[in-house]
């Protein structure tokens, strides 16, 4: 067979060659060690914990040995495509604080555009250069076109599964195509006939038996920076490279095109793995480098209701979607530090003996990645987040808030931070409990920090607890009157305190708690049970940060109006 015939049948309109693109993509100028890594999403416009955890790795290899990280969007597959998806990614991403160096951006106009020299970075504008790489492995005769028709394909895969055999276009069942003469195919074309291009695969037998007289297998080893060797055998399928559209199917083209855009590293899930064989043949066959792959571990998490460790599942859990940490309010330098731990055994150990560095000054390694399954718990994250937010300046955490609230809950978006003064109003109450000697935890993602301050609000403000069973509803409405007539904004923590404590004494509560344990038949309750009173006028619950202080900042005029209200 003349293949430089039958690659001129089948691409008679590509006249680049490889060449060609090797020189208009030439070895990047970056130091040596530098790592270009890449996140190549389609756009399904679903965008997930896991590809954010993905991203993480790619922005940490790349950022942190001054390297390059790209986007690339793998828009090949016309029916995934979803509207507004790479607007979706690379927001989300932002938000987040992954930036990308190269590749797809967003214009001023916060349209899809995209910057760097080796580009495109949409991969359905790559067709010339896919079409190119493929002629030439035709030209070598390592790819051919194949004919068979769905009902052919349907038929070979019957007898396979009868025969209990893998299945696939391979050895035997590859022959038919692989054997079609110059002739035939250039009838075939001219009938119309639709075709795949397909790789000629080496197969995957060594040619010698094994003791038990079956064929020995081929393997490929390969240094995985996460899971170290990996050992597999070698690819023996002749996979499609072009589909009869002409696209490429992603191992043709990501194998090109992590090529030509000089990827150092490729992070992707460990679902890639199995196809790992592939593409070292399809690297081998195009004469290119194989990048460093890193397989990362599926995200799993504990199943309330088995207690058995399983995937996340984007139907049964919310927190899989990353819109669910906007929506919810969760600060992203939470997440980061929340997936860091995750990310990295060793994370915590650090964090714990560098508690003021920035995350960014930990020293990443994929070494330090488990490969058996990374665990996701929503309260870790929580726990996280409040140590987090309590090393973010007050004034930051509200211009957080009050983003957040101009998004997700616009009603009170300007109450919370309208005015200079409604700012510094917000500024206040975040900070309460914050400068204490053992500070208050109790801020933990926008949502929860809205609920939990919105009694600070009169258009928020409900009475959600009951008083004590301790008082009775009249010494309720007594000790509230008492405790207007004798309140006096002035007052320092300790006065107020002994005015509380006066008004319970007189009224028969106990002076001190333990008073009253000792003896509960002396008293009606204790002091506990009177601020309490007070605590609902004011919060409408019982759990607060310190009530004088709350007092501070609701003002004076307000105070008195929730005591009135309540009496
Ligand atoms: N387009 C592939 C995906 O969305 C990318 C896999 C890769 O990173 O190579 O899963």
């Amino acid at each position: 067979m003349d293949y430089n015939k039958l690659a001129e049948l089948l691409f008679p309109n590509t006249d680049k060659t490889p060449e060609y693109y090797e020189n208009l993509y030439p070895a990047r100028d970056l130091p040596e060690g530098c790592k270009v890594t890449r996140m190549g999403p389609s756009p399904t416009g679903f965008i997930h914990l896991g590809n954010l955890y993905g991203a993480f790795v790619d922005e940490r290899m790349a950022h942190q040995s001054g390297g390059t990280f790209y986007l690339r969007i793998e828009d090949t597959d016309d029916k995934r495509f979803v509207e507004g998806a790479v607007e979706t990614i690379v927001s989300s991403l932002k938000f987040f604080g992954i930036n990308f160096d190269e590749g797809a951006v967003l214009d001023e106009d916060g349209n899809p555009t995209e910057i760097g020299s080796y580009g495109p970075y949409f991969q359905s504008e790559r067709g010339p250069v896919y079409q190119a790489f493929a002629k030439s492995l035709v030209e070598k005769g390592l790819a051919y076109p194949c004919f068979l028709t769905e009902e052919e394909l349907a038929a070979i895969r019957a007898e396979q599964e009868a025969a209990q055999e893998t299945t696939g276009i391979y050895g035997k069942y590859a022959e038919k195509s692989r054997n079609l003469t110059l002739d035939e195919i250039s009838s075939n074309i001219e009938k119309g006939m639709p075709y795949v291009i397909r790789l000629r695969s080496d197969g995957n037998l060594t040619g010698e038996l094994k003791e038990d007289g079956t064929p020995k297998l081929r393997y490929i080893t390969v240094q995985d920076a996460i899971r170290g060797k990996v050992s597999m055998p070698a690819n023996d399928q002749d996979v499609i490279i072009l589909k009869a559209t002409g696209i490429p199917t992603y191992h043709f083209a990501h194998v090109v095109d992590d090529h030509l855009m000089r990827t150092t590293h490729v992070v992707r899930g460990e679902e890639w793995l199995m196809s790992l064989p592939i593409h070292i043949e399809l690297f081998e066959k195009l004469g290119f480098e194989p990048p460093v792959y890193c397989h990362t571990a599926v995200l799993m998490k504990i199943d309330e209701e088995t207690g058995n460790k399983r995937k996340l599942s984007k139907r049964k859990d919310p927190e899989l979607s990353l819109d669910y940490y906007r929506k919810e309010g969760y600060h992203p330098q939470a997440v980061k530090e929340y997936l860091l731990t995750i990310l990295n055994s060793n994370f915590e150990e650090w964090r714990r003996d560098n508690p003021d560095t920035p995350a960014d000054e930990f020293a990443f390694t994929t070494e330090k990645m488990s490969s058996g399954g990374a665990l996701f718990d929503l309260n870790k994250l929580r726990d996280i987040s409040k140590d987090v937010l309590l090393k973010i300046p007050a004034e930051e955490l509200a211009d957080f808030l009050v983003e957040w609230a101009r998004e997700f809950k616009p009603a009170a978006a300007d109450l919370l931070g309208g005015s200079d003064e409604a700012k510094a109003y917000l500024t206040k109450i975040l900070d309460l409990g914050r400068q204490d000697k053992k500070p208050r935890k109790d801020l933990v993602y926008a949502s929860q920090i809205f609920d939990f301050i919105s009694y600070f609000y009169d258009k928020y403000f409900v009475i959600r607890e009951q008083i004590p069973e301790e008082v009775s509803d009249e010494d309720a409405a007594e000790i509230l009157r008492r405790y207007e007539a004798g309140y006096d904004h002035s007052d320092d923590q300790s006065a107020w305190f002994d005015k509380i404590r006066e008004i319970a004494v007189d009224m028969g509560y106990a002076a001190k708690p333990k008073d009253y344990k000792k003896h509960p038949e002396d008293y009606k309750g204790h002091v506990g049970h009177v601020s309490t009173v007070i605590r609902i006028a004011l919060m409408g619950r019982s759990q607060s940060p310190d009530l004088w202080s709350i007092q501070q900042i609701l003002g004076e005029e307000r105070t008195r109006a929730r005591i009135k209200a309540l009496i």
